[in-house]
């Protein structure tokens, strides 16, 4: 046995037995579970969100401009969100719901691959990429369709029914949160006795405050995170290690 892993063993094993003995469990992920399909981090160097500057979602509601870049953004990350697969640890993620060792995924991440691995109920706190909406009627439509209009040379997609702008159902900067999703998570963390916060910085808000309230109101915290984060000295664990391996460990060593 390597070093690492013998270091590596007694916290995969405790994480195994804090869900065990756990209720009400809840999980918290942000990017890094992702990378490892390989869906860029915006942060990271390479991916299309490097190359272009975020729309706010103020600047598209009042450019032209603003919305024929954003479009533009969305047409060159298209194919590299819709070819991604979940990983192990979505599917770590979602075999602990289904045997019930875990109420819920709060996401911060907007490719569905929870979904796709087979998790039930997620929160997308930064809403969907699996489809797009008219920001007049509602309306839903297929990015698939959309993409088709933008690759026929359409800068600018509207609304077949009103002509109203449609926008990706993820929330932009600037965009508020849907309130209804927010509390939920909210309530989820005050209750819960056990967050597993995944592959997230832990900082930009509400990722911050999410682990720390359920901690504040006596849930074990555990951060699997490949750099540091503000919440590393609160955590009952902390796992370095890459996030599928170390989510695949755990649930092996629980028997379930
Ligand atoms: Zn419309």
């Amino acid at each position: 046995m390597k070093p690492e892993s013998i270091a590596r063993d007694p916290l995969t094993a405790r994480v195994a037995r804090y869900l065990s003995e756990s209720t009400c469990a809840v999980a918290f992920t942000g990017a890094g579970i992702s990378t490892e399909s390989g869906i860029p981090d915006f942060r990271s160097p390479g991916g299309v969100w490097s190359r272009y500057k975020p729309v706010l979602f103020p600047d598209f509601l009042a450019s032209e401009d603003a919305r024929r870049q954003y479009w533009q953004m969305k047409k060159e990350g298209y194919h590299e969100l819709k070819g991604a697969k979940p990983n192990a640890g979505h599917l770590a993620l979602a075999r602990l719901e289904a045997v019930k060792k875990l109420v819920a995924v709060i996401t911060q991440n907007i490719d569905g691959l929870h979904q796709d691995a087979g998790s039930r109920r997620v929160l997308e706190l930064h809403g969907t990429s699996r489809h797009c909406v008219c920001l007049e009627c509602d309306s839903r439509y297929d990015p698939d369709l959309i993409q088709e209009r933008l690759e026929a040379g359409v800068e600018i997609p509207l609304c077949d029914g009103c002509g109203g702008l449609i926008k990706s159902a993820t929330i932009s900067f600037g965009q508020a949160m849907p309130e209804d999703v927010l509390t939920e998570a909210f309530n989820l963390c005050i209750d819960t006795d056990l967050i597993l916060a995944i592959g997230s910085s832990l900082v930009v808000e509400p990722a911050a405050s999410l682990p720390f309230h359920a901690k504040q109101n006596g849930a074990r915290l555990v951060i699997i995170n490949r750099t540091e984060t503000p919440l590393d000295s609160l955590a009952d664990v902390v796992l370095r290690e890459p996030i599928g391996v170390s989510l695949a460990e755990i649930v092996n060593r629980m028997e379930l």
